[in-house]
């Protein structure tokens, strides 16, 4: 009984491990999660930076047309002969270029905008270049105690099989037996009074008496091995089921 919680205590360090190594790489999903939050962020103000310059390249055309505008008029003022139609043509231009002006005002300030968002962008793409950095340098942390997680356990795995050989056959059979119903926690516990400390539920005064003479009984309710903890001599209180 002594070999088989040995053997116990390496199993549970084994299924501590795995758990372990199925955890480690779930820190890495938020990184993820993050990682495309960043690049969202970048592409969003690329694209702010590019309607700036799709509004400023419309209002050039509009002014190059409204140049245009102005010049076809300019043509027109010598062969106008009456006066109000020569006033008239006068007024128009001086729209156009009101309007020309207008707009080239609003350029000036778009060209500015974009120069400012530029620089922000230079300063963003830098900090989130800098935040994915830290964040690979982090997952390759992750991968690092994940391979030392994988190689402890691999180690422990080896120490099993002599452990195992010096458990009575048929304690070891009823002890794996266990495990074929559940994946993890303690196969084997302790008998406290006429209580399973494994599920604390009482135990038939015969059942009590016949593990306290020495024979193996497992728990009728979950199943788990029981043992005399003084025959084992072992303190119980740090051997309570998980
Ligand atoms: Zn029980």
């Amino acid at each position: 009984m002594k070999n088989l919680l040995q053997l116990q205590e390496l199993d549970l360090r084994i299924q501590a491990d795995r758990k372990r190594e199925s955890e480690i790489p779930k820190q890495k999903n938020k990184f993820d999660v993050q990682k495309q939050r960043l690049r969202e962020e970048l592409n969003e103000r690329e694209e702010a930076a590019k309607r700036i310059l799709i509004e400023q390249r419309a209002i050039e055309q509009d002014i190059e047309q409204l140049q245009g505008q102005v010049q076809k008029y300019d043509q027109q003022l010598p062969t106008v002969k009456r006066n109000e139609e020569y006033q008239a043509l006068l007024h128009q231009i001086d729209a156009c270029k009101r309007e020309i002006a207008q707009k080239e005002e609003r350029v000036l300030a778009l060209m500015q905008q974009l120069e400012d968002n530029r620089a922000r962008l230079e300063e963003d793409r830098v900090r989130i270049q800098g935040e994915l950095d830290e964040i690979d340098r982090e997952c390759a942390e992750i991968d690092k105690e994940l391979a030392i997680a994988v190689e402890e356990r691999k180690k422990l795995e080896q120490q099993r099989a002599p452990i195992a050989k010096q458990v009575e056959p048929q304690l070891l059979a009823l002890y794996e037996r266990f495990y074929t119903r559940r994946s993890s926690g303690r196969a084997v516990v302790a008998l406290r009074g006429d209580i399973c400390s494994g599920c604390n539920m009482k135990m038939r005064p015969q059942v009590v008496n016949e593990i306290l003479a020495g024979k193996t009984h497992t728990c009728s309710h979950c199943g788990r091995l029981l043992y005399d903890a003084d025959a084992v001599g072992l303190d119980t209180a740090d051997l309570s089921a998980e």
